[in-house]
């Protein structure tokens, strides 16, 4: 049986897909064996749809809040933890066992199917906090148990930041110091936007990037960041994403 293994990414808007889409071109690219799945929201446009169609292997719709699960309903009064639950569905995909998550605003710069050979739950450190994890790129294994416990856990300590990396990292607390296998190299969740960064070690590593994350509210598909490319050190990243995004798209009119 091939594909028990997928990359998992997540688009709720139709700006965040152009995100996925390339997530998944930079995914194929670099050669993956394993499955490239997008999870939607029914709100995101036919349009979008068909586009993710034809460069994802699954266009899966999900609707957390039409659950039929019962914890869900009794989480219907924090609307602001929509978008967490949404990207929690992921450990209900259960015809794979194990999958890589990738935030729609992340850029795949190699192949990546090393990170298979991690187990749940590994993750980068984020630059804010590193000993918190971030959560645009992890190691995770599809459960539907783990899936009613994290929910459990949303119901009883909502998430410290209002959104899924506060709510996981108070779910998996050992992460910071349990198994450093579990730690994944900062090359594979590359970002720059926080208020502080190392320059330096950027100039000496930042060439060994595996994986960039647009992380903040400037995305590549933004308009200022367009024209100003944001960090200099990110801006050949976005050039890259937007090279990315219209190579296929110029390709596919040709
Ligand atoms: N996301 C989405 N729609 C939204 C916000 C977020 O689909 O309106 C998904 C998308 O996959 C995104 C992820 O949730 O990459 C996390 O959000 P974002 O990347 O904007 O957060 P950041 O990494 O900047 O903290
Ligand atoms: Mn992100």
């Amino acid at each position: 049986m091939l594909g028990r293994e997928a990359f998992i990414t997540l688009a709720t808007t139709n700006s965040y897909c152009m995100g996925a889409t390339v997530v998944a071109r930079s995914l194929r690219r670099h050669g993956t064996t394993r499955s490239i799945v997008v999870m939607v929201t029914p709100n995101v446009s036919e349009q979008s749809r068909l586009a993710l169609q034809s460069v994802f292997d699954e266009v899966i719709t999900v609707d957390v809040m039409d659950s039929e699960d019962r914890v869900n309903l009794s989480l219907l009064g924090r609307p602001e933890l929509g978008i967490t639950f949404t990207k929690i569905h992921c450990w209900t995909l259960t015809q794979y066992s194990k999958c890589v998550f990738l935030d729609a605003d992340t850029l795949v710069l190699c192949n990546v199917d090393e990170l298979f050979h991690r187990d749940e739950l590994s993750a980068a450190p984020d630059p804010g906090w590193p000993d918190c994890f971030n959560s645009g790129v992890f190691v995770f294994r599809p459960s539907l148990h783990t899936h009613h416990r994290l929910l459990e856990h949303a119901r009883q300590h909502g998430s410290f930041d209002g959104g899924d990396q506060g709510l996981l990292n108070s779910f998996f607390s050992g992460w910071p110091v349990e198994d450093i296998s579990k730690h994944l190299p900062f090359i594979y969740n590359l970002s720059a936007s926080s208020p502080y960064s190392y320059l330096p070690a950027f100039q000496q590593f930042g060439h060994d990037a595996k994986i960039v994350h647009f992380l903040g509210s400037e995305k590549p598909w933004s308009s200022s960041s367009r024209r100003e490319g944001g960090h200099s050190h990110m801006e050949q990243f976005v050039s890259l994403w937007w090279r990315e995004y219209n190579t296929e798209a110029s390709a596919a009119e040709t």
